[in-house]
């Protein structure tokens, strides 16, 4: 039977671990932290509240495939995310729409913007804030200056530490302007939380005979990589290794660590019922944090009387320290995609190491996304392995 190493129990090697564990392949996966689902894990307080650990997870996809396959591991609700913001004192819809355009402007004001809006730009339900900063028109332009001032530039510079005309345009790009009142933070059209949550998911995913999981086990301890073989406890391992961790870590940084940004969350119980109005409120100005996430808002649990909070803090990366030691955002360039470049180039002559996830391709993917390329890369592996077990069995 062969075997396959897979580095690390988030959604990129769990779905894969389990599609090739129900196509008979066996599957070790060796886990560095002490639990499975990597960064949609989530930990129940006292309180009883679940709380995603590593930051607010919303599912959200146009992928029937994805959707199919992880509701074989739990049931899901419906969910439409929405975000408010502080802006001027006040809270408002993010993206920025009609509403907050009405809330934030005396009422004839608003009434032209809109209005001018809709002319320039017919059709269209969405546009970009560079769209709006760009225009033509002196007083869409104006509008776009006040919403780019309010809701991007101290939000971007406080999470990415950078001036807002540094950062790469995808990553001002991820929230558009809504030309209208919808308020929901995502158009996809499937936007569910599983029932019992990420966590539960998980389990289930990763419940199966040809499975076994290492926790608490740092890969780079047990894996060695010399010219072109992969070694495990130093022995040559056979199969092939999927890795969905960091590249610049595999190979001791030699070229460099890549860049990233961390953040900390500081929870807070508290005995409300509710101690804001959405799930997710954006702070993009005055504060240190960039936003507080109101857990039982996004699990769906009704506990009367008691809340939990996180308040999220953007932070430098700093391997292995206590404060920013987990990268989580990819700091999208030119410079660093070239340095990833230069490390997927030195790790090819590898031929039996894959590498998948948001970290291995040192880029920012949402989890329909990791999941949709974990299925992907699960039916490559299969092609190239599943026919030599039958080959070795006959
Ligand atoms: C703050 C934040 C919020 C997000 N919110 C959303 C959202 O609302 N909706 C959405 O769709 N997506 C969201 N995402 C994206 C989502 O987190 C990713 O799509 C998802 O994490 C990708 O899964 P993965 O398995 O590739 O990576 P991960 O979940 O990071 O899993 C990788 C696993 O590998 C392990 N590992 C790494 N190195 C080693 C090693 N040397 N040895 C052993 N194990 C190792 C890690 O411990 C980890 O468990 C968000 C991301 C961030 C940063």
């Amino acid at each position: 039977m062969v075997e396959v190493l897979i580095v690390g129990a988030g959604f990129s090697g769990a779905a894969i671990a389990r599609v090739l564990a129900e196509n008979g392949l066996r599957v070790r996966i060796l886990e560095q932290r002490p639990h499975i689902g990597g960064n949609m894990y989530e930990r129940t307080d006292e309180n009883g509240v679940r709380s995603h650990v590593y930051g607010p997870h919303i599912f959200h996809t146009n992928s029937e495939r994805v959707f199919a396959f992880l509701r074989r591991f739990s049931d899901f609700f419906p969910y439409e995310h929405r975000v408010l913001g502080r802006i001027d004192g006040k809270l408002v819809p993010i993206p920025f729409n009609f509403t907050s355009l009405e809330t934030l402007f005396p009422a004839q004001q608003a009434k032209r913007l809109e209005e001018r809006l809709l002319a320039a730009y017919p059709g269209r339900e969405k546009i970009s804030i560079l769209d709006l900063t760009s225009s033509g028109d002196g007083e869409l332009r104006a509008f776009g200056d006040y919403v780019f001032d309010r809701v991007f530039v101290h939000y971007t510079a406080k999470q990415w530490q950078q001036p807002v005309e540094e950062v790469d345009a995808s990553v001002i790009n991820r929230v558009p302007v809504v030309l209208g009142y919808d308020d929901r933070y995502f158009g996809d059209k499937i936007q569910a939380m599983p029932a019992d949550g990420y966590t539960a998911l998980f389990g289930r995913m990763l419940d199966h005979p040809n499975i076994a999981l290492e926790l608490s086990c740092d890969a780079l301890g047990r894996l060695s990589l010399r010219e072109g073989k992969l070694y495990l406890d130093g022995k040559e391992f056979p199969g092939p290794v999927v890795y969905t961790g960091a590249p610049d870590a595999l190979l001791g940084y030699r070229f460099g660590p890549l860049p990233y940004r961390s953040l900390e969350f500081v929870f807070e119980q508290l005995e409300l019922d509710s101690f804001q109005p959405a799930a997710v409120v954006n702070y993009p100005n005055e504060e240190d944090f960039t936003r507080i996430t109101e857990s039982k808002k996004l699990t769906g649990q009704v506990l009367p009387g008691r809340t939990t909070i996180l308040r999220e803090y953007p932070a430098a990366y700093a391997p292995g320290a206590a404060r920013g030691g987990i990268p989580y955002y990819p700091v999208p360039n030119e410079a660093n995609r070239a340095l990833y470049e230069r490390y997927r180039g030195a790790l090819a002559a590898y031929p039996g190491l894959l590498l998948c996830g948001r970290l291995a391709e040192y880029r920012y993917c949402n989890m329909d996304a990791a999941v949709e390329r974990a299925l992907d890369a699960a039916q490559e592996l299969l092609r190239e392995w599943a026919p030599r077990k039958t080959e070795e069995k006959a």
